[in-house]
């Protein structure tokens, strides 16, 4: 476009192409005799194309920010209050009509979040589907009879038809527990784990569906992804919820990108606790990593480019762009030291999924009967939880997940042409609905996270002066509005 708008303006020029050209002659000998080096180095660029810039520039759209201030510690202090009125939310403890009256037991928490995302659904014309996925679990190491168990879910459905059917999600579990595994009824206040994570999901289903209701009559925008906003039951009993959960979004061919699990961000006020950060684990080698993609990892590398881990860097990307009042701890590990949770069910199923995790655990007050012995407090209390720390965790995951249904989908059949040995890099892919442009990011193999990013605004081929051999690479799609989709790292084709 530039040469073409300088040749339209020397031809128009009253010195005629004659005396342009002259011009032009008399500039490239001056060059050559006085700035050789420089134009080297000009030329050298032109080759390489446009220069990288760094990776962890941020973009911040301005509706989301807006949205998020809508989170509120007060609201969310509320609803864990509320959780934990209901004594013992053990997924063993009643849910009887009677105690549901009552409002003791599982199934009085249940029938109230499922009432609250109808109350969500009803301030935004409608624009959240209220759903519930029962099912029965059969005995097992913590359950010892049949038990029907239920997950509360809403959608918020998106509102590109080509986009709807990819899908964010949020969850965390509403089951609690006390000392005892089978105690259903003695109090089992569940405030941190996971009324925070409870809370954190349901929060995140108000603030976005007042914000963006989509196709409903206040005509206000909407996002083109689905979002589902997951609460779910017997977490404890051994992630029963979330695999049937997770089996069925896989049985119904659910094109679930990213999972965000919110389990224990109460922000525990105790000593050494870092109010500051959340801690985000995410799985190296995928759980359902198939033999072929192992012996791939192991000739290629990429141990730490699973898809969680391309989702726990897109975090720390939100992190950056948005103020959310606590910045993402990447922990490159499934999980806390040989301890589980929710988002591994969504691992088990070859799906990206996270977990969110207070900086600092105090095991006084999880999954212990209330009490205090020797001077020491026991019990998950809301008097030990943080509201405005869950209410920070709260709008990270508003701003990753806004950003994730808005971003057009990751860019299909990423691939790395290895035909020829060369140093160059040269990587194609799909088309991406919504997308405007591309970016190709790369970094170090030693680097934690992408380091450079290059836009490729037309077409869906690119070749970087980049060695393969030196650098991991991935490719983004981008929207005209700046949203990034997630990286999606090439695999070899020859
Ligand atoms: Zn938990």
């Amino acid at each position: 476009m530039a040469n073409q708008e300088n040749s339209e303006i020397a031809e128009s020029s009253s010195f005629g192409y004659l005396s342009t050209s002259l011009a032009a002659a008399v500039l490239v000998a001056l060059a050559l005799a006085f700035c050789a080096p420089l134009c080297l180095a000009q030329e050298m660029s032109q080759e390489r194309g446009p220069a990288p810039r760094l990776a962890s520039d941020s973009h911040t759209d301005s509706h989301i920010a807006e949205a998020l201030q809508q989170v509120s510690a007060d609201h969310i202090r509320q609803t864990i209050e509320k959780l934990v009125s209901f004594q013992n939310r053990s997924t063993i403890s009643a849910q009887d009509k009677e105690s549901i009256k009552a409002g003791k037991g599982i199934g009085a928490a249940r029938e109230w979040i499922k009432a609250e995302f109808e109350r969500y659904a009803k301030e935004c014309g409608g624009c959240l589907e209220v759903k519930t996925d029962t099912f029965t679990e059969q005995p097992g190491d913590r359950i010892s009879k049949p038990t029907e168990i239920t997950n509360v879910y809403a959608v918020l459905r998106g509102t590109d038809p080509q986009q709807a059917n990819r899908i964010v999600l949020v969850t965390g579990h509403y089951d609690s527990r006390n000392s005892d595994t089978f105690n259903g009824t003695d109090p089992a206040p569940g405030a941190n784990d996971d009324g925070s994570g409870t809370a954190v999901s349901l929060e995140c289903a108000r603030v976005l569906s007042k914000a963006f209701p989509g196709k409903t009559s206040s005509g206000k925008a909407g996002f083109p992804a689905t979002i589902v906003f997951l609460t779910v039951a017997g977490e404890e009993q051994g992630l029963d919820g979330s695999k049937h959960f997770a089996q069925m979004a896989k049985q119904q061919g659910w094109k679930l990108e990213a999972v965000l699990n919110n389990d224990i961000v109460g922000g525990n006020l105790s000593p050494g606790q870092d109010a500051s950060v959340v801690r985000v684990f995410s799985e190296g080698l995928p759980a359902a990593a198939s033999e072929a993609e192992i012996k791939r990892v192991r000739m290629l590398g990429g141990e730490s480019d699973s898809s969680s881990r391309e989702l726990a860097r897109y975090i720390a990307d939100v992190g950056r762009s948005y103020h959310a009042g606590v910045k993402p701890l990447l922990i490159f590990r499934l999980d806390r030291f040989l301890r589980g949770g929710d988002h591994y069910a969504f691992n088990q199923q070859g799906f990206a999924a996270v977990r969110f995790t207070e900086f600092r655990e105090d095991f006084n007050h999880q999954h212990q009967n209330v009490r205090t012995e020797n001077g020491i407090e026991y019990g998950d209390l809301p008097k030990f939880v943080d509201f405005d720390y869950v209410a920070h965790v709260a709008r990270l995951n508003a701003a990753a997940l806004a950003s994730l249904a808005w971003a057009p989908a990751p860019p299909a059949s990423v691939k790395m042409l290895i035909n020829n040995l060369e140093n160059d890099t040269t990587l194609t892919w799909e088309p991406s609905a919504g997308a405007a442009a591309y970016e190709v990011v790369w970094r170090s193999t030693t680097a934690a996270d992408w380091e450079y990013a290059q836009t490729i605004s037309s077409g869906t081929r690119a070749t970087l002066k980049v060695s393969k051999d030196n650098e991991i690479f991935a490719v983004r799609a981008v929207d005209a509005a700046g949203h990034r989709s997630l990286p999606v790292v090439p695999e070899p084709e020859k």
